[in-house]
């Protein structure tokens, strides 16, 4: 179990607040035999006394019951560690509070590795889906990319099946909750019952600057409405790919910033390993700190079309107010994406479209 940063101090100030004779005598009658006191021991049957107090324990010369005050509430109220030095803390006037707010603390990180366990056993079943036969068509629409089996391996792709509830039965088999998966947006409730979110899509695992997955990207291979879908998480902290570009951007010297995780996939394959991608088109402060730290230089590289320019624009504000960056921009050609782009013209061309990168402010 996790340590309390605060018990070791609490417990010993406890201890020093107890009186042994009191604690015990509420229990057991206690008598003076030389300069000890004893009574009868409450942990064994016994006619004549053998339980004997000291200043700090307790010794039982019957049964060899022995301990502290904290076992003894312990044993005697049936409680936890934690417990009992509550109970003794109220008991003898020393303030508990701090145990209840890491107890908080606890609880909350538990909960948080429940949910993180999830997203992983998920992320392994999408994995498994992908090399078994229900994953062909996946296959084939990631060969249509141009992605390696190599770099989808790197990204960690999956694919979910099209069934009603494949994801929901496995994870429940597991002990997962309708409601936690929800939480984490792997199911979604209807009426009364819960169907999985993702159905036949490509899954993408969106992971944080340490490479744990945090949510999904799933891109839909049949005629479905809604052509990208994600889980909740924090679009405005987390660049997709950072946790695999940051080495490169260091050697490099620079960053690159594209809208789309196939963009960074086929920019990755492509030996552009310090590509990162923004998740709808917002680059936030909280983003441009992140790559400060990795880089002096970040080239956005924004598709040719209209909505790109204005992404580019948007970032002005927000770079101007995160010193030491320079934010420069490539304008991609009229209906060219950073993934078509560096398959047309493969990674020479890409590099020599990145010598064309102007700066953003001037
Ligand atoms: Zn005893």
């Amino acid at each position: 179990m996790t340590q309390f940063s605060s018990t070791p101090q609490l417990k010993d100030q406890i201890l020093r607040a107890v009186q042994m004779e009191q604690l015990v005598g509420e229990e057991v009658t206690l008598q003076k035999r030389g300069n000890r006191l004893t009574g009868l021991c409450p942990f064994h049957d016994e006619k004549s006394p053998s339980f004997y107090i000291f200043d700090d324990h307790y010794h039982c010369f019957g049964c060899g019951a022995h301990g502290d005050a904290i076992s003894y509430v312990q044993a005697q109220q049936g409680l936890g560690f934690i417990d009992a030095l509550k109970w003794l803390g109220r008991r003898f006037g020393v303030d508990v509070t701090a145990l209840d707010r890491s107890e908080k603390k606890i609880g909350e990180w538990r909960r948080r590795t429940q949910l993180a366990k999830l997203i992983v056993d998920a992320h392994d079943f999408f994995r498994a889906k992908l090399a078994s036969a229900q994953g062909e068509e996946a296959r084939a629409y990631l060969r249509e990319r141009g992605l390696s089996v190599e770099v989808c391996e790197r990204f960690g792709v999956g694919y979910a099946p099209d069934h009603a509830r494949e994801l929901y039965q496995f994870l429940s088999a597991r002990g997962a909750s309708a409601a936690d998966l929800s939480e984490v947006s792997l199911v979604q409730q209807y009426r009364d019952s819960y169907f999985d979110f993702y159905r036949h899509r490509v899954m993408i695992p969106i992971r944080d600057i340490q490479g744990r997955i945090v949510a999904f990207g799933g891109r839909a291979l049949g005629g479905q409405t809604v052509k990208y879908k994600n889980s909740r998480f924090e679009k405005g902290e987390i660049l997709f790919g950072m946790d695999q570009a940051r080495k490169q951007m260091r050697t490099a010297g620079f960053a690159l910033v594209v809208e789309g995780y196939f963009d960074v996939i086929a920019m990755h394959q492509a030996g552009f390993s310090q590509t990162v991608a923004v998740q709808g088109t917002a680059l936030t402060r909280s983003h441009l700190r992140s790559l400060a730290s990795a880089t002096p230089r970040v080239v956005l590289l924004f598709d040719g079309d209209k909505a790109g320019a204005a992404a580019a624009l948007k970032v002005v504000e927000a770079s101007l107010e995160v010193g030491g960056l320079q934010v420069q921009v490539v304008r991609l050609p009229e209906g060219e994406d950073p993934d078509s782009y560096v398959r047309k013209y493969g990674p020479q061309g890409m590099s020599q479209l990145l010598e064309h990168a102007v700066d953003l402010v001037e």
